[in-house]
């Protein structure tokens, strides 16, 4: 099939198969893919509207043993900056996002040589006992894959375990590009892509919500990431078809490189990277190549807002969210750095300049408060809520002893 049949095809909305996905992504002019994926999305979601999540990522430790090369965020243990967040300093987090509004908590961490199931499981349990309203979608498969190995356990185990707890959903963190010839280069010590998939298909057939996710610029091929994308379309295709439970979304971003991180500072450095334009090229195939995934995110702390809000028109339908704290990807040269936080106001602004109207969503895309008019400043602010953290459970804020 020559390159027109293919966008005719993909405007049609049909599958594309691997060898003709990947025919379209490095031979079609990217303005016509970014069309057709625009009307895909318009085809797929609400047409005018915009959603956005309000939430925090939570990074509740910084020790890691995997020492991936893009990653300026993790210490060694021993590392005198090495820190663990006790209860107390994650339930303030938590209370300043309700004074915003706000409805979920991300919280992920390095991979902590000591911390283990119990610990988690604990935390989660008072968690929800005293915010029964935040959704908890915590952790990554390569942390499960990590307390199930220190345990001796299986994933599912693992899973079983904290979804009892009180875990409502495993993010897609970690993906990277789902290929072990890339993964093996950059995050030797990490999960590898069986593995990965694994834990989104346990925790997908536990009714948890899951999202996919996928970084460019480590030196990957074309042809890698295709075939990233298509193990996601096979393993949504599979749980769909099993318990209708697959991913709520996906979300692509462009590694963040600096002097922060070995990739960063490796005379190799020119190999690495994508610019804008490749992002959302990428963004835009993406929303053509996975039929079977509704939602796209718009990634402002990587891209910068301008670029997320031409996401809007490259099959993205969701800005992401007000990430009221984020240190993974801030460590390094992230557009985080200049606008550390979002504010819900600012979003509101950001969303209706790229000409939508926004709309406030959960973790699953259900719609929290639509917005029929432009609201102001004020009406937007936080509004702080009296602390929980002065009850019988103040007794339970032990800190946990820093990695030795
Ligand atoms: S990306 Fe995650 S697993 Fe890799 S070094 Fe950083 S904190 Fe550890």
């Amino acid at each position: 099939m020559n390159t027109s049949d293919l966008l005719r095809k993909a405007a049609a909305g049909e599958r594309l198969s691997p060898e003709e996905g990947l025919q379209l992504y490095t031979q079609a002019d990217p303005e016509a893919l970014m069309a057709i994926a625009h009307e895909l999305r318009l085809q797929r979601t609400t047409p005018g509207v915009v959603t956005y999540l309000v939430d925090r990522n939570i990074n509740y430790t910084n020790a890691c043993v995997t020492d991936c090369q893009f990653c300026s965020f993790y210490r060694v243990p021993g590392h005198p900056e090495v820190y663990v967040l006790d209860k107390r300093q994650i339930g303030e987090k938590i209370e300043e996002l309700l004074a915003w509004g706000g409805t979920r908590i991300l919280m992920q961490g390095g991979h902590h040589p000591d911390l283990r199931l119990s610990w988690y499981e604990d935390l989660l349990r008072w968690l929800k006992a005293t915010y029964p309203e935040i959704e908890l979608d915590c952790f990554s498969p390569s942390e499960i894959e990590h307390i199930a190995r220190l345990e001796g356990m299986s994933m599912e185990e693992v899973l079983v375990r904290l979804q009892r707890a009180g875990l409502d959903g495993l993010p897609g963190g970690g993906a990277e590009i789902l290929d072990d010839e890339v993964r093996k280069r950059i995050s030797p010590k990490k999960i590898r892509t069986a593995a990965w998939l694994h834990a989104m298909r346990i925790a997908q057939r536990l009714g948890m919500v899951t999202s996919a996710t996928m970084v460019i610029g480590f030196g990957e091929t074309m042809a890698q990431r295709v075939k990233s994308l298509t193990r996601l379309r096979e393993l949504q295709d599979e749980s769909l078809a099993a318990h209708g439970n697959g991913f709520t979304a996906f979300i692509m971003w462009t590694a963040q490189l600096s002097h922060t991180n070995s990739l960063g500072r490796s005379r190799h450095r020119h190999k690495y990277g994508a610019g804008y334009n490749e992002y959302l090229h990428t963004n835009a195939f993406a929303r053509i190549y996975l039929d079977n995934v509704t939602h796209f995110q718009a990634s402002w702390p990587t891209q910068g807002l301008e670029t997320a809000r031409r996401a809007l028109y490259a099959g993205a339908d969701d800005f992401g969210s007000t990430m009221l704290e984020e240190n993974v990807v801030s460590q390094a040269a992230a557009y985080t750095q200049q606008e550390p936080r979002m504010t819900v106001y600012r979003l509101h602004e950001q969303i209706r300049l790229a000409g939508f109207t926004p709309a406030q969503r959960d973790s699953r895309y259900r719609i929290v408060r639509s917005f029929d008019r432009v609201m102001t400043p004020t009406e937007l602010a936080p509004r702080p809520i009296p602390t929980r953290l002065n009850g019988p459970t103040a007794s339970q804020f032990v800190p946990v002893s820093l990695v030795g």
